[in-house]
């Protein structure tokens, strides 16, 4: 068994087929290992820290429980997978080739990000894309969201709740976002509109964010923003380039399951976590995926070694 990824959906998974006795094998990329929780900082909305805890603290955890009971975790990316067939083959950057019956996919899905100069070094420190996560934190502060979709829309009625103003940025006139979303967002007394702007400028240092530049997409007339808080919600990448052509994908790029269970369009590949679910993308949510996908490869296994038993001789 290989599970491809160590976010909470890798993790979970690599924890339940180990406990299993499945040995599996979890290839955590080289880079990025911990998934997306690794690089944020206060997590205060995973059930059973009352306290909250640390991003990175809470996927070591993770990766030590799954270990416990005997997951081998190994810290390379996978550079090719052949799935089809009942014996699948990964091949990490190492040159290593793995043979599996069962892969569960959990490489999740990256934010988009405006590629501007300081938006590393303000992560965490103002600059957020997730407001689920963050918003709590910006209680009374004059926040911004750039994006015209729904989850922009979401986010910026979401925050709403705690910050003083929430301005939304959108490069164009119109939104993409749905209706109802659309509705909402007008209807929220806080919320307002820079409609034909993009954001080209960020402002600040490790203290945090302190403002944007933001230009006109017509006039390509520039405007400062004090604002202290930015949600980037330009959309996300699903990671499945390795996949595209070996497991059916949907028009965004994110595999297809076989809802509610986590069965993708090939026998013995399962997925989990941000690379299936483009709604909800909660660290919690992602974590019940992974134990999904390792009850439906633990079950799909058995069927296979059923089969062998019940197949008669010489078959
Ligand atoms: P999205 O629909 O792709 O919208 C991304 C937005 O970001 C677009 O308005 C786009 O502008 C803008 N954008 C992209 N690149 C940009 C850049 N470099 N600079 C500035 N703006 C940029 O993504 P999403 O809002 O994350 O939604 C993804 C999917 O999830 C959608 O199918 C959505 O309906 C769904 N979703 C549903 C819900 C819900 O129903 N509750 C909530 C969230 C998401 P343009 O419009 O100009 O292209």
């Amino acid at each position: 068994m290989v599970v491809i990824g160590s976010g909470p959906a890798g993790y979970t998974a690599a924890l339940y087929t180990a406990r299993a006795d499945l040995r599996p094998v979890v290839l955590r990329g080289s880079t990025f290992v911990g998934g997306a929780l690794a690089t944020t900082t206060e997590v205060e909305n995973y059930p059973g820290f009352p306290q909250g805890t640390q991003g990175p603290a809470l996927m070591d955890a993770m990766a030590a429980q799954a270990e416990r009971f005997g997951a081998e975790l190994i810290d390379e990316e996978v550079v090719s997978v052949d799935l089809a067939g009942e014996v699948k083959t990964i091949t990490d950057g190492a040159g290593r080739v793995y043979r599996a019956r069962t892969v569960v996919v959990a490489t999740g899905a990256a934010h988009r990000t405006l590629g501007l100069a300081r938006e590393d070094l303000l992560s965490g420190r103002g600059v957020s894309w997730c407001a689920t996560c963050d918003g709590f934190f910006f209680r009374d502060h004059d926040v911004a969201v750039v994006g015209g979709g729904d989850t922009a829309l979401e986010e910026a009625t979401f925050l709403s709740r705690y910050a003083r103003s929430v301005t939304v940025i959108h490069r164009r006139k119109v939104l993409r976002a749905s209706k109802v979303m659309q509705r909402r967002a007008f209807a929220d007394p806080k919320v307002t509109f820079a409609f034909d702007r993009k954001v080209v400028a960020l402002h600040g240092d490790t203290g945090g964010l302190t403002g944007l530049t933001l230009r006109d997409t017509v006039t390509g007339e520039p405007e400062e923003r004090a604002v202290t808080g930015l949600f980037i919600a330009i959309g996300h990448r699903p990671r499945t380039e390795l996949f595209a052509g070996r497991l059916a994908l949907d028009e965004a790029g994110y595999v297809v399951v076989d809802a509610p269970s986590s069965r993708t369009s090939v026998p013995g590949v399962f997925a989990a976590g941000d690379v299936v679910d483009h709604v909800y993308r909660q660290a919690v949510t992602a974590a019940g995926s992974g134990c999904v996908a390792a009850l439906d490869a633990e079950r799909y296994l058995a069927s296979v070694n059923d089969q062998r038993l019940t197949e008669p001789a010489g078959v």
